[in-house]
């Protein structure tokens, strides 16, 4: 076998597995190398469910790449056989004048989306489930929705690989040097391999592979759980919508029920608490989880039952929050994206895409100076 690719995919997770697919559908050959296996545990991908939102209260620059994510992720979907895509509405939920709603309504105004703003009684109308402090009020998006996240990333490799893509887990990259032929070599415990471009995307674990990362970059833990509901119904798929929810506890998301019996709800987003992702416990902070029980038994009391499921999760986030898409310093054959603060795994389609225009072309259809390493010499 051949040690030598067109592309060397370093961690296939999210990003990766979509860096895959959209460079081995090009006819490349690609190598995929990924540090455990397939849909593990152990990065920020895991727990089966992400929300996409298309209504954007972090910035209105997002909404096109969102955009087509959502069309890609139908269009892998239906390539697959897998429904990854499940559109339930998306609603922002915020006290009136805090910031959150009124920068969603924007994001829709600049782009034309569909939407509506709802009061509390509108809202406790609809959707039976919460009960929230009064001057709450919701931004309503109907497309928003959720993608069934390890699915997607068996997807994206299932068809990488439907394309000549090699993926070979449990063995990460080592480490990686640019070649006098303007390649890359790229070593792991099993040997090295030549390429000619290299996309990293490893995660909570990038600033190993990239150091010019390390002072932007944090690793910080976050919690998910799925509780015991009383009262099912209110919070099924078509009754219930994906939700942000600002209370004075933090920032919280949920779901409606999907392929588990209980209730998912994760967060405090803000609420983070530094974690080496080399340390192998991925317990859930003991004071996240009590946040997130306060958060069900005041707001969503018909599902604020007895943990079924906790996990915890790596978050790697940058310090404004944006994420971060650009080549290597100096070496333009080896791109990267990662560090998407907690938000990106609803971009994960688009953002390969992406990475494959980068690797190819070495340009995007989208403005990415927003996500350039260089904001951060300024
Ligand atoms: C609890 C939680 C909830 C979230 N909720 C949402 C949400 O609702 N909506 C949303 O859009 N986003 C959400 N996010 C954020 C989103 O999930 C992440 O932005 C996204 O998963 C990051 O994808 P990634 O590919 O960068 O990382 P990962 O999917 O973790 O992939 C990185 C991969 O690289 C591998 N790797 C590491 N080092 C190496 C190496 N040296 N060699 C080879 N492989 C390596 C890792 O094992 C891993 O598989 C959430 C994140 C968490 C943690």
């Amino acid at each position: 076998m051949s040690n030598s690719y067109d592309v060397i995919v370093a961690g296939v997770g999210a990003m990766g597995s979509a860096a895959c697919w959209h460079l081995a559908r090009r006819g490349l050959r690609v190598l995929g190398l990924e540090r455990f296996d397939l849909g593990h545990a152990m990065g920020s991908s895991h727990g089966m469910t992400r929300i996409i939102r298309i209504a954007y209260f972090e910035g209105s620059h997002y909404v096109p790449i969102v955009q087509r994510a959502h069309q890609l992720w139908k269009e892998t979907g239906a390539a697959a056989g897998m429904k990854l895509l499940h559109v339930t509405g998306s609603l922002d939920l915020a006290p009136r004048g805090s910031g959150e709603v009124e920068a969603s309504l924007q994001s829709c105004l600049d782009h034309g989306l569909e939407h509506e703003v709802l009061d509390g009684g509108e809202i406790a109308k609809r959707f039976p489930g919460f009960q929230l402090p009064e001057g709450h009020h919701a931004l309503w998006q109907p497309d928003g929705g959720f993608v069934a996240s390890e699915k997607a990333i068996y997807a994206h490799v299932g068809l990488a690989q439907s394309r000549g893509a090699e993926i070979r887990t449990n063995e990460p990259m080592l480490d990686w040097r640019p070649t006098a032929d303007g390649g890359v070599e790229v070593r792991t415990e099993r040997g090295s391999y030549s390429a000619g471009r290299l996309v990293i995307t490893s995660g909570g674990w990038i600033a190993d592979a990239v150091p010019a990362l390390a002072a932007n970059v944090a690793t910080v833990r976050q919690a998910i759980g799925w509780f015991t509901t009383r009262r099912p119904e209110l919070y099924r798929e078509g009754a219930f919508p994906v939700f942000i929810l600002t209370v004075e506890e933090g920032h919280f998301y949920g779901f409606p029920l999907y392929e588990h019996p209980g209730f998912k709800l994760g967060g405090p987003h803000f609420g983070r608490e530094p974690m080496d992702p080399r340390d192998d416990d991925r317990t859930p902070s003991p004071r996240q989880v009590a946040l997130i029980r306060e958060c069900l038994k005041r707001y969503l009391p018909d599902a604020a039952g007895e943990p079924l499921t906790l996990k915890g999760c790596v978050y790697s986030v940058t310090p404004d929050e944006d994420f971060i898409i650009d080549a290597v310093p100096g070496v333009a054959q080896a791109v990267f994206a990662s560090c998407c603060s907690g938000h990106g795994f609803k971009f994960a389609s688009a953002i390969g895409e992406i990475l494959a225009d980068l690797s190819t072309e070495g340009r995007s259809a989208f403005d990415l100076a927003p996500f350039s390493l260089a904001r951060f010499a300024a």
